[in-house]
């Protein structure tokens, strides 16, 4: 129950709906009752009429419009709660939603590399939907009822103790045996849930690859996997179920039980003449008013577990540590990046050693510098670190040992936003979203003026195919960009660096998807990007390599040899052995250039 007070505090902007709902709630109850107690003045007046006592027939009328009144009170006020409540829960849904996202947005890198992404979408969509109908519900049932059913028990205590006694003893029976029942049947709903957030994730990726799977075609295979873990939900369900329903069996029998008690009382002390007939009918009605909720508790349990699931789930990403240092600031045209310590390098890597997760090392001791300006291209093996010391550059992982320094400064103490405006990276996917081509090249930038949008485009190379379509730069690229070839979307991505302008250039095999025309009309694009710029390159090419000033060779997660182009040219390492390979035309020798992600 507390995980339930933990999101209403959690919530607490809705603070005026929750005194709505529960003044609704009590005003509701007062009214509710006042019907039984008008019928047992009637029954009386009535009796009294039938006894030959003076008693006018009018008085009987004035009942029923009493009667009419309370019930048209308790319609209204029904309504105007049920109304406070649908705001309160389509507005917590919103705040829920809204926090989770900003969560997400702070969490590390690794998060989402050990998630699968549609799980993580399910798990939001799931436990927030549960959460905010089950807040629905207690606004708009619960919460009337069980103030109804406080307030009824109050009144059967005033006349008959002992009854009010039976009708108490409902309770603890029924929350007994529905705890009992409860723990075996969260189990069940776990593992479901588990299993419908990772079909829910796989669906997800499905969707968004569509492209790869009907080219594998690996629709069926797919399918069976999805439905497969569908299947398990069913087959989870039938003994869950089964066991829902017996003990539901259970204790309704037990209600029925007690009732039985119940209903001999009242006849029984209305034959002794302890009760009079306008009693009996008010605590008949009094009990029938405790009886609805008790069953409908079994639905409350139900739907408060869930919400109880929900709410552990909600609140297990929101305890998830966020980045170091994460925060939502909007970047402004005025965010200014701190002034470089003069002298220092652009980036520098001090004795840094990482590994992903729990995993050995990938990168040891690499210790380099780049100087303001100055290009340096990173050569290795497929698989031998190079995207991870962007990874780290970027402070997507926390180096495990070492620092990493950008413009003498250690790189954490910028702060996680200020050090990714200082480093632009073009990575291989272009990955741009859906929407307007001027829209995707602001992405970094939004306040752009359409001036500067048309002078990026042109410089890297990309205005000319922009203007060509009907809406220039207003086209609409479809999810992910798929309307546009990859040499269309990387020259976009281009010009979105060129525009967001951070100091340092990381170009992480920016060329490497694409065939060669393509490739020569980027490369001009990232020449333009790079143009004063401190540049890492990850290039797929020797011939881009040999264009820079430094070369860094990497070998089993360690720095083999720093120089220049011409210096490891003749000094037999990595990259005179690759400039030999290209040379060579055998098939073999061209293999092994491929494991070092180059091509001639
Ligand atoms: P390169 O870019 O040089 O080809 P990477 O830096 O991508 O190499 O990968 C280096 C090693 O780290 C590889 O063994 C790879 O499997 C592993 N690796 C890369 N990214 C991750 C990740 N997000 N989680 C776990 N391991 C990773
Ligand atoms: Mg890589």
């Amino acid at each position: 129950m507390s995980a339930l007070w933990k999101v209403i505090r959690h919530v607490d902007e809705l603070r005026h709906y929750y005194i709505g709902v529960a003044l609704c709630s009590i005003l509701m109850a007062v009214t509710a009752l006042a019907s039984p107690f008008l019928l047992q003045g009637a029954t009386d007046h009535v009796v009294r009429r039938l006894q030959g006592q003076p008693a006018p027939m009018s008085v009987v009328i004035w009942f029923a419009v009493a009667i009419l009144v309370a019930e048209l009170a308790n319609a209204l006020l029904s309504n105007i709660g049920g109304y406070l409540g649908d705001v309160m829960s389509m507005r917590m849904r919103a705040i829920l939603s809204s926090r989770y996202y900003a969560k997400l947005l702070r969490l590390p890198q690794r998060y989402f590399d050990n998630n699968l992404s549609g799980a993580i979408i399910a798990r939001l969509t799931r436990s927030i939907t549960e959460l905010s109908s089950f807040m629905q519900m207690l606004s708009n049932n619960f919460l009337p009822m069980i103030i109804t059913l406080v307030a009824a028990l109050a009144v059967t205590a005033f006349y008959y103790w002992p009854l009010a006694v039976l009708l108490i003893a409902v309770f603890p029976i029924y929350t007994w045996l529905t705890a009992l029942t409860s723990e075996r049947w969260q189990r069940y709903e776990k593992q479901k849930n588990e299993h419908v957030d990772l079909a829910g994730g796989m669906f997800a990726e499905v969707v968004a690859q569509m492209r790869v799977v009907k080219s594998f075609v690996a629709q069926r295979r797919e399918l069976d996997r999805f439905d497969a873990e569908y299947d398990q939900t069913v087959a989870l369900t039938r003994p869950q179920s089964r066991w829902w329903h017996r003990m539901d069996t259970l204790r309704r029998t037990a209600l029925a039980l007690i009732f039985f008690l119940i209903n001999v009382v009242i006849l029984w002390q209305t034959m002794t003449g302890r009760f009079s007939l306008g009693t009996m009918v008010l605590l008949v009605q009094l009990v029938g008013m405790a009886k609805g909720p008790v069953t409908g508790m079994s639905f409350l349990v139900d739907s408060t577990q869930r919400a109880l699931a929900g709410s552990r789930d909600y609140f297990a990403v929101l305890d998830e540590a966020d980045e170091p240092g994460a925060s939502l600031q909007a970047v402004t045209p005025t965010s200014t990046l701190p002034p470089p310590v003069p002298g220092a390098p652009a980036v520098e890597f001090r004795d840094v050693s990482f590994g992903y997760d729990d995993e050995p090392n990938v990168l040891e001791e690499i210790t380099f510098s780049v100087a303001p300006g100055e290009r340096i291209a990173l050569v290795g093996e497929s698989g031998g670190g190079k995207s991870t010391i962007v990874n780290l550059l970027m402070g997507l992982f926390p180096p495990r040992q070492g620092t990493i320094h950008l413009f003498g400064e250690p790189h954490i103490e910028h702060g996680l936003d200020v050090l990714r405006r200082e480093v632009g990276v073009v990575f291989q996917d272009a990955s741009l979203f859906s929407g307007t081509i001027e829209d995707n090249i602001r992405y970094g930038a939004p306040w752009a003026s359409d001036e500067q949008v048309r002078a990026v485009a042109k410089r890297a190379n990309a205005a000319e195919f922009i203007e060509r379509f009907p809406d220039g730069y207003e086209t609409v690229i479809g999810e992910r960009g798929l309307k546009l070839s990859g040499g269309q979307k990387q020259r976009i991505a281009v010009a979105r660096a060129m525009l967001k302008d951070a100091p340092v250039l990381v170009l992480d095999e920016a060329t490497s998807a694409l065939d060669t025309r393509s490739e020569r009309l980027v490369q001009q694009g990232l020449e333009a990007l790079m143009v004063d710029r401190t540049s890492i390159i990850i290039a797929h090419r020797l011939s881009t390599i040999a264009s820079v000033e430094r070369i860094i060779t990497i070998q089993q997660g360690r720095i083999d040899e720093i120089g220049t182009p011409a210096e490891l040219a003749a000094s037999g390492g990595i990259y005179a052995q690759l400039l030999a390979l290209q040379e060579s035309g055998s098939k073999q020798d061209r293999k092994r250039l491929q494991s070092y992600d180059i091509l001639r």
